[in-house]
């Protein structure tokens, strides 16, 4: 049975594939634009992202290292936004 594809991680690079995790974080770019995948690609994701952060209230499921690590990524995405100007 073919999973609803909403569900499912969004937050693959063209290079590595397609994901099949339960997408459960919901990251947000500096432009508002949101867009779902699992906890380790959200993290991914977000290392890149200046200005980037987590909707916290939409990330539902995730364990206490998943979050520590989001929260520690979105930290640094901040970060990088304010030195950019
Ligand atoms: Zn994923």
């Amino acid at each position: 049975m073919a999973r609803n594809s909403r569900f499912t991680c969004k937050l693959t690079r063209d290079e590595q594939g397609k994901c099949d995790e339960v997408a459960r974080v919901t990251v947000v770019d500096s432009q508002g634009e949101r867009a779902r995948g699992c906890a380790r690609h959200a993290v991914e994701a977000l290392d890149g992202l200046a200005g980037g952060r987590i909707d916290w209230d939409d990330s539902k499921g995730l364990n206490e290292f998943e979050v520590k690590e989001l929260q520690i990524t979105e930290d640094r995405s901040q970060v990088h936004q304010v030195g950019d100007y």
